[in-house]
């Protein structure tokens, strides 16, 4: 096992290191944004070796998953982020080991998201998650869904809506991917006239393995990456 702890440190050094040149080049620095290390593909023993290599936002894209993880690792210093679609009828269950909802993908989704979360008394972050690239098959709110959804925001109490989430479209090379972030950035900028006192829009969430250097050099706060940190190691 000791390989495979070596072996993730390692690669969470190397994307730590593009993560702090591309924040450069964006006139930003490594504590503008947030590595979360998507841990969908792995279990347990290189979930922990993540923790072990500083690694303290760990993502996870499906409930089941998360909530084995979480609930295991409950006493890590860890933020558990909640990447990909959830269903109403897993909320109650997800949005307590959460500190953050990237998917926050439709009205009656935050909704039973804000139940939860007072139901247990916490503030979750929550990013409204956009179908920048218009796929049929992507979860999100279209574009012009947004100022919608953003004047419903005061009604929920205990979640604080903080920016936008997308993926860029299947199969797109990494500057196919840049005009997908370039218009989740301006459509935030739009929005940001347009929001209710209090909410700010300031986070982007975007970039994965593939494109997470175009994301950054685009704005993103938060890159989700998965593959990358685990390079070199059979899971
Ligand atoms: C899996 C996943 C990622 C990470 O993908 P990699 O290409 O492995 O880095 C990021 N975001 C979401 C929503 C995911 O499901």
């Amino acid at each position: 096992m000791s390989g495979i702890v070596e072996r993730i440190a390692q690669n969470v050094a190397n994307v730590r290191e593009t993560v702090a040149r591309a924040a450069e080049r964006s006139g930003r620095t490594v504590d503008d944004v947030r590595l979360v290390a998507v841990t969908k593909y792995v279990g347990l023993a290189e979930t922990e070796a993540l923790i072990a290599a500083g690694c303290c936002d760990l993502g996870e894209s499906r409930p089941q998953e998360l909530w084995r993880k979480a609930e295991q690792l409950s006493d890590r210093p860890v933020r558990w982020h909640m990447i990909g679609h959830l269903q109403r009828n897993k909320a109650a269950r997800s949005i307590p080991l959460v500190d953050w909802l990237h998917s926050g993908d439709s009205l009656r989704l935050l909704e039973a998201a804000n139940q939860a979360a007072a139901r247990c008394d916490r503030l979750i972050d929550v990013l409204l998650e956009v179908n920048v690239s218009g796929d049929s098959t992507k979860h999100g709110f279209a574009a012009d869904q947004l100022a919608g959804a953003l004047a419903a925001t005061p009604a929920w109490s205990h979640l604080r809506i903080c920016g936008l989430m997308a993926m860029a479209g299947w199969g797109t090379t990494p500057e196919e991917a840049r005009r997908d972030f370039i218009r989740l950035r301006e459509l935030r900028d739009q929005l940001r006239d347009q929001a209710p006192a209090g909410v700010s829009l300031e986070h982007l969430s975007m970039g994965m393995s593939g494109d997470f250097v175009e994301a950054i050099e685009e704005g993103a706060t938060l890159v989700r990456v998965g593959s990358a940190l685990f390079e070199g190691i059979q899971a």
